[in-house]
């Protein structure tokens, strides 16, 4: 789909062809699935059935129907009344979901297709897709690559060309990681804009759902759908949703605004990516905006408290899976008792690293430990948070890498999981401050995609996505292809 999703959806009610789009998208995914491995279903009855919905809801035409026959993929830890939600583990393998998400609720109320469920790293745990359960994905620009994780198949899927839009989920960067990977967009909106109904919990208070899109103007679009106070989700918020996100285009230019820059950045890259920012930096500048270089404590402390908290939390969320309450059995065998059956289930169907997170989460939380690393972690995210807030009160955003370098080889960083965790040094602030980020695509290195992250106050998407229109605007980045794409 080579035009933006306003147009595509308006082509879609104006001709009455609920497949308009959905078709090729069909097609573009048989074309290149048995390569790339984005996907972990696509039924394609399913689909038939939902474009005879939308064409019955099209010939009523009294809706509005923002994403009329858009096709769109949705992660597998978001839940899907009657599709399997595996959530890229052999625990949840045979798992159908009596419900919806919300947001899938909210998209299909929009006149969105669901075309397919993302392959992830396991349970959301990973950067590289290489943890799900049913093979890794590849990285559309190159195969020999990871797409990022854990939302690895929901950016492959829109830098591939399967569809202009998917969903993920990120409690550490998983939206924002693959989105630089891979080359597209992607927000974490703030804790709380988005309802978390139906989706698979990781860490609770970090997890957020967000969009991945081509550009500023359709992520604003796909959020302004899936955004709002939801009764069903406790932690979702009431602040409403800016008129703006529905027409990008419309709100007003930011240009002359500040933006801040850590300076412990200038640490953590090496020579020629830091070149390559301090190039992205320069594009801002010649935007009008005032770039300021600020010192911005804790970003380093921020990885090992994401590293404390999130698998303190998973541990405590997983528990449920044994066998009986939750979670597949692993068949042909006969238990003498419960023990044995929830010991055989788990070490059976959880991953390496799901087992790894469990297990350090159980330590930290233990009574022994508790004090020195959970109750520490949640300082050092208290004085983040305070020091972002600080910062935010002089400048529109923080801006960073999204990444410390390009997607890495498939292999390159799975059995050293610490090297793995560095990858998110630059993500995982903006889920312990529960403030909204996104991923833009800033250039290339070596043929291969670079992303920018910009971070803002509580509920400011509108802006972040703004400063990423104008930046679009004036840039191609976001233009680039990879060869699957067309
Ligand atoms: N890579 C991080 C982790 O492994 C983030 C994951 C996420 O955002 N779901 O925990």
């Amino acid at each position: 789909m080579s035009t933006d999703l306003k147009t595509a959806a308006q082509r879609v009610k104006d001709s009455g062809q609920a497949d308009l789009w959905v078709k090729p998208s069909l097609e573009q995914i048989d074309r290149h699935e048995g390569r790339l491995n984005c996907l972990l279903s696509s039924d394609r009855n399913d689909v038939t059935r939902q474009l005879e919905s939308l064409e019955r809801r099209l010939k009523d035409g009294g809706e509005s129907l923002p994403l009329a026959g858009v096709p769109i993929v949705l992660k597998d830890n978001i839940c899907v009344e009657g599709q399997p939600t595996t959530c890229g583990s052999k625990m949840l393998g045979n798992f159908v979901p009596p419900y919806n998400a919300t947001v899938w609720n909210k998209l299909q109320e929009a006149g969105a297709i669901l075309v397919g469920k993302a392959n992830m790293d396991e349970f959301a745990m990973g950067s590289s897709t290489e943890n799900s359960a049913f093979g890794i994905t590849r990285n559309p620009w190159d195969t020999e690559r990871v797409p990022g994780g854990s939302s690895g198949g929901s950016a492959a899927v829109v830098s591939a060309g399967y569809v202009p839009a998917a969903l993920g989920s990120d409690t550490g960067g998983s939206i924002r990681q693959p989105a630089a990977f891979c080359g597209v967009t992607g927000l974490k909106p703030t804790y709380g804009r988005v309802s978390r109904f139906g989706l698979v919990a990781f860490a609770s208070s970090l997890d957020q759902i967000g969009p991945l899109a081509l550009n500023a103007e359709d992520t604003a679009l796909v959020l302004n759908c899936i955004a709002g106070y939801d009764p069903l989700d406790a932690t979702s918020s009431e602040e409403p949703v800016p008129a703006d996100l529905a027409d990008l285009a419309k709100a007003p230019s930011l240009e002359s605004s500040k933006i801040a820059v850590p300076k412990i950045v200038n640490e953590l890259l090496s020579a020629d990516l830091l070149e390559h920012f301090h190039k992205t930096i320069e594009e801002f500048r010649e935007l009008g905006f005032q770039v300021e270089e600020v010192d911005l404590p804790y970003m380093e402390e921020s990885l090992s408290a994401y590293y404390v908290i999130a698998p303190a939390e998973a541990s405590s969320n997983l528990a449920r899976y044994d066998g009986v309450r939750y979670g597949q059995r692993p068949g042909g065998l006969d238990y003498e008792n419960i023990s044995e059956l929830t010991t055989a289930t788990r070490s059976q169907m959880f991953g390496k690293e799901v087992k790894r997170r469990i297990m350090l989460g159980t330590y930290t939380l233990s009574a022994g430990y508790y004090d020195a690393y959970y109750n520490r972690a949640q300082k050092v995210r208290t004085a983040l948070r305070n020091a972002y807030v600080s910062t935010l009160r002089d400048y529109q955003a923080i801006l960073t890498p999204t990444t410390p370098g390009p997607a890495f080889k498939v292999g390159e960083k799975v059995d050293d999981p610490v090297a793995m965790y560095l990858s998110d040094i630059f993500t995982v602030s903006a889920n312990l401050t529960g403030l909204p980020a996104l991923s833009m695509p800033s250039g290339a290195h070596q043929g291969l995609p670079l992303g920018v992250q910009l971070l803002g106050k509580p509920f400011s998407e509108v802006s972040l996505l703004t400063l990423c229109r104008d930046y679009q605007k004036a840039t191609q980045h976001h233009l680039s292809r990879p060869a699957v794409y067309s």
